[in-house]
């Protein structure tokens, strides 16, 4: 799953988000800050687009640019749903911010259309 500053987000499945990583060589281009224990992680927004660029083929990359495009910030903040992961080994400072983005989410299930 990823978000950006104001929460909104884009939730991709197991298979969406394996292939995300494969065509964007695991989002380690575009990463500013990232769990050890999991592939949780704090992406660059710029670096992050050109990244994009070159996973067109992916279903979901028109709604992944979009949110990237309107990000309110240059950060955008990935969460890795597959793993059980409480980051406790994640210390950067950025690992706060990150929280904070999920922290702030709207109960799954209410957000608007
Ligand atoms: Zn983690």
């Amino acid at each position: 799953m990823l978000v950006d500053e104001d929460g909104e987000r884009v939730e991709l499945d197991a298979f969406e988000a394996t292939l995300l990583l494969e065509l964007t060589r695991g989002l380690e281009p575009a990463t500013v800050s990232a769990c050890p224990g999991c592939r949780s992680r704090v992406v660059a927004v710029v670096a992050f687009l050109d990244l994009l660029r070159d996973a067109l083929a992916h279903e979901r990359a028109l709604e992944l640019t979009e949110l990237a495009e309107e990000a309110p910030t240059l950060h955008l903040y990935v969460a890795d749903l597959a793993s059980d992961c409480e980051h406790h080994g994640w210390r950067d400072p950025l690992s706060d911010e990150w929280a904070d983005a999920f922290a702030e989410l709207p109960p799954v299930g209410r957000l608007a259309p």
